[in-house]
């Protein structure tokens, strides 16, 4: 063992120390896994809560059709009685925005977002409720909050480093929300890796199902960005969503074995004739304003 390998155990050592008293180790309700739970459902709601505004704006905010909203609200609100534990009694948020930036993405605390540039390229119901109960999934299943503690701790091991542990250092808040927002946009806390994007499938289609969907609608949003990535411009949420192939085999397994008999539907007519034909209606976004004069 190298000087060095002694030093960031001595330091773990000193965090799992430091970090002890808001440690508490319980079964996910979602995922069922053992876990430490760092963060409490109020830091999660105060953390989403925060980072919210900068997030949305990030991506040209909220998009103004009442209508439109209402839409996303309604179909992502119709899961959230079927997953577990106290995971249902979080302030659940579903929130189309403007941006054309193919991408969705969920905070702590039960904040979720799709963008018009995702939603707009679905088909059906089915695969706007894959999109937000995948979203979901990574809600209940906390993979952000596994981020923000190693990012919290390694923020303490700096203080540690530093030889000074300050009471507000263990504020989530402050140093939770900036990370989730990232500099400049880039958000690397809620890119994710191969077995939390699983996860999150295997979760969105238990939601789905449990709310009448149609799980295939899970698959039906992996074609989607498979013939969106054959444009000029890679779909974002295969970036923070990454491993599709990976992920589109193991939807497919369940489809043809758990969900085999599932009766859920997909609504193509009500998400063409209620949803998608609004945006056909509604300017396109950041379309360039002709400058007379200049
Ligand atoms: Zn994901």
């Amino acid at each position: 063992m190298t000087r060095t390998h002694l030093r960031v155990l001595f330091l773990s050592l000193a965090l799992l120390l430091i970090a002890e008293p808001m440690v508490g180790c319980t079964t996910n309700a979602a995922t069922g896994r053992r876990q430490f739970n760092t963060l409490t459902r109020a830091d999660e709601i105060a953390l989403g809560t925060s980072a919210a505004p900068e997030l949305a704006a990030q991506y040209g905010g909220e998009t103004p059709d009442e209508s439109l909203q209402a839409y996303v609200r309604r179909v992502g609100m119709s899961m959230v009685p079927h997953i577990e534990g106290d995971y249902e009694e979080l302030p659940w948020e579903f929130t189309l925005l403007e941006s054309d930036v193919i991408n969705a993405f969920a905070l702590p605390g039960g904040k979720v977002f799709i963008t018009r540039g995702l939603a707009s390229k679905l088909d059906d119901e089915s695969q706007l409720a894959g999109v937000l109960g995948h979203e979901i999934g990574h809600v209940t299943a906390e993979h952000a909050d596994k981020r923000i503690t190693s990012q919290y701790a390694a923020a303490g091991a700096a203080v540690l480093v530093g030889l000074a542990v300050k009471d507000d250092d263990r504020d989530w808040v402050r140093i939770g929300a900036p990370i989730l927002v990232g500099v400049g946009g880039q958000g690397f806390l809620l890119k994710y890796g191969r077995d939390e994007e699983l996860e999150a499938d295997k979760l969105g289609m238990r939601y789905m199902d449990r709310a009448g969907y149609a799980p295939s609608g899970q698959l039906g949003v992996m074609k989607v960005l498979a013939e969106a990535s054959k444009g000029p411009r890679q779909p974002e949420f295969l970036s923070t969503h990454p491993h599709p192939q990976t992920r589109i085999k193991a939807i497919e397994k369940k489809l043809q074995n758990k969900y085999k008999n599932s009766t859920g539907e997909q609504y193509k007519n009500r998400f063409q004739n209620d949803f998608l034909s609004r945006f056909a209606m509604m300017e396109t976004p950041g379309s360039p304003i002709a400058l007379i004069g200049h």
